[in-house]
């Protein structure tokens, strides 16, 4: 068993860490962290719980800590962080000095020694992973995951960008009220209505969709080469985020072998049968009102994009158009941090 903690435990991200690590067959949760309002609190005390299923009894009693190295046990291999992004840039890198940090902020991301990380999609960017070493002296390392609908929209884009030459890819997305946290938009902002603006999510889409279907060369990515915009709105959904998308290709396109191109991919992560590895991580829905969020959302337990409507655009030559759904806190946050961690588990550990 491998040792891991969580920092920002308390948080809508940091849940999902629970709710997925609980009877984990290789992880094992055994520090928790928050900021100061929760630290010396058992994890019970500290924490609202926000999820259906109950908070497992094998965290309840972990005490939960300041977010600092020093007061996380060195017997702790990995930590996985929820943590707000402007936290996550002064925490996460003292960490890196002797733990492994899986993180799901952004303050990391891009930066171009640390791998920006789909299993399915870019497992090679983990040879980054030395050159980081190098670069910062560090004993540990900090690997990301790409922002919530990016990865949903990356993982259905991987099997296309792979068998055919895109052009270019529009997309609009619904986007669920959890992936801004509990907090994030007060309920008088959003019943009844929708909000067509998420600070800097647009600009994340565009940048690390691109980055992570591009190409790594020692230790430069170059970007894939096609045009992507994409236009973010917050709507009235708990959890999962929809996408519509618009892809325009070099060439003409028969619905079905995209339709089988997406059906059939598979990648590392079901090669290695890792833990949380969805058997198909994009499924093909054929019903005209699918996928719904609340209906599709917990698909393969949430790891899976559900995609459907997938239809020849009419509109435009060579061109097609879907609509995805992916859960935003499992795969799109913390299932994706834990798929990164089993994978570097399985092949570096
Ligand atoms: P959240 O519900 O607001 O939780 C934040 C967590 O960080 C809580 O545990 C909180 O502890 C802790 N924290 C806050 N300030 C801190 C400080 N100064 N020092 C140490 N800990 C502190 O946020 P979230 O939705 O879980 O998001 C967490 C991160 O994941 C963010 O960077 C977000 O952008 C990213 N993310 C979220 C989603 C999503 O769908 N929600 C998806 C992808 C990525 P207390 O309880 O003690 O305040």
């Amino acid at each position: 068993m491998v040792n891991v903690g969580i920092l920002g435990a308390t948080g809508m991200v940091g849940q999902r860490f629970i709710q997925i690590l609980d009877k984990h067959p290789d992880f094992e949760i055994t520090a928790l962290t928050a900021s100061s309002r929760s630290a010396g609190k058992r994890y019970e005390d500290a924490t609202t719980w926000y999820l259906d299923d109950a908070m497992p009894d094998s965290v309840k009693d972990i005490i939960v800590t300041d977010t600092d190295p020093t007061e996380v046990s060195n017997n702790v291999e990995i930590v996985f962080s929820s943590l707000p992004t402007e936290n996550a840039a002064i925490v996460e890198p003292k960490f890196a000095k002797n733990y492994i940090v899986a993180s799901n902020a952004s303050a990391m991301r891009m930066k171009k020694d640390v791998p920006l990380v789909i299993p399915e999609v870019n497992p090679e960017f983990l040879d980054l992973i030395e050159i980081q070493q190098r670069n910062r002296g560090w004993d540990g390392f900090i690997v990301t995951n790409p922002n919530c609908s990016t990865i949903a929209l990356t993982l259905t884009l991987k099997p296309i960008y792979d068998s055919y030459d895109i052009n270019r890819v529009y997309v609009s997305t619904m986007q669920a009220v959890s992936g801004a946290g509990y907090n994030g938009v007060p309920s008088m902002a959003i019943v009844d209505n929708l909000v067509p603006y998420i600070g800097g999510e647009e600009e994340k889409m565009e940048s690390e969709t691109l980055h992570l279907l591009g190409t790594l060369d020692g230790s430069d990515v170059t970007n894939a080469n096609f045009g992507l915009s994409a236009s973010c709105h917050r709507v009235a959904v708990v959890d999962g985020h929809t996408e519509a998308v618009f892809v325009e290709l070099d060439n003409d396109v028969d619905i079905e072998d995209i339709k089988n191109t997406m059906k059939n991919f598979k990648s590392i992560p079901q090669d290695l049968n890792l833990h949380s590895a969805p058997k198909n991580p994009v499924l093909i829905r054929e019903e005209n009102d699918r996928p719904q969020p609340r209906m599709d959302r917990n698909t393969n337990n949430g790891m899976s994009v559900t995609a459907g409507r997938l239809r020849k655009d009419p509109a435009f030559e060579n061109s097609f158009k879907y609509i995805l759904v992916g859960h935003n806190t499992v795969r799109g946050a913390a299932g994706a941090s834990i798929l990164n961690a089993e994978l570097i588990n399985k092949t570096i550990l």
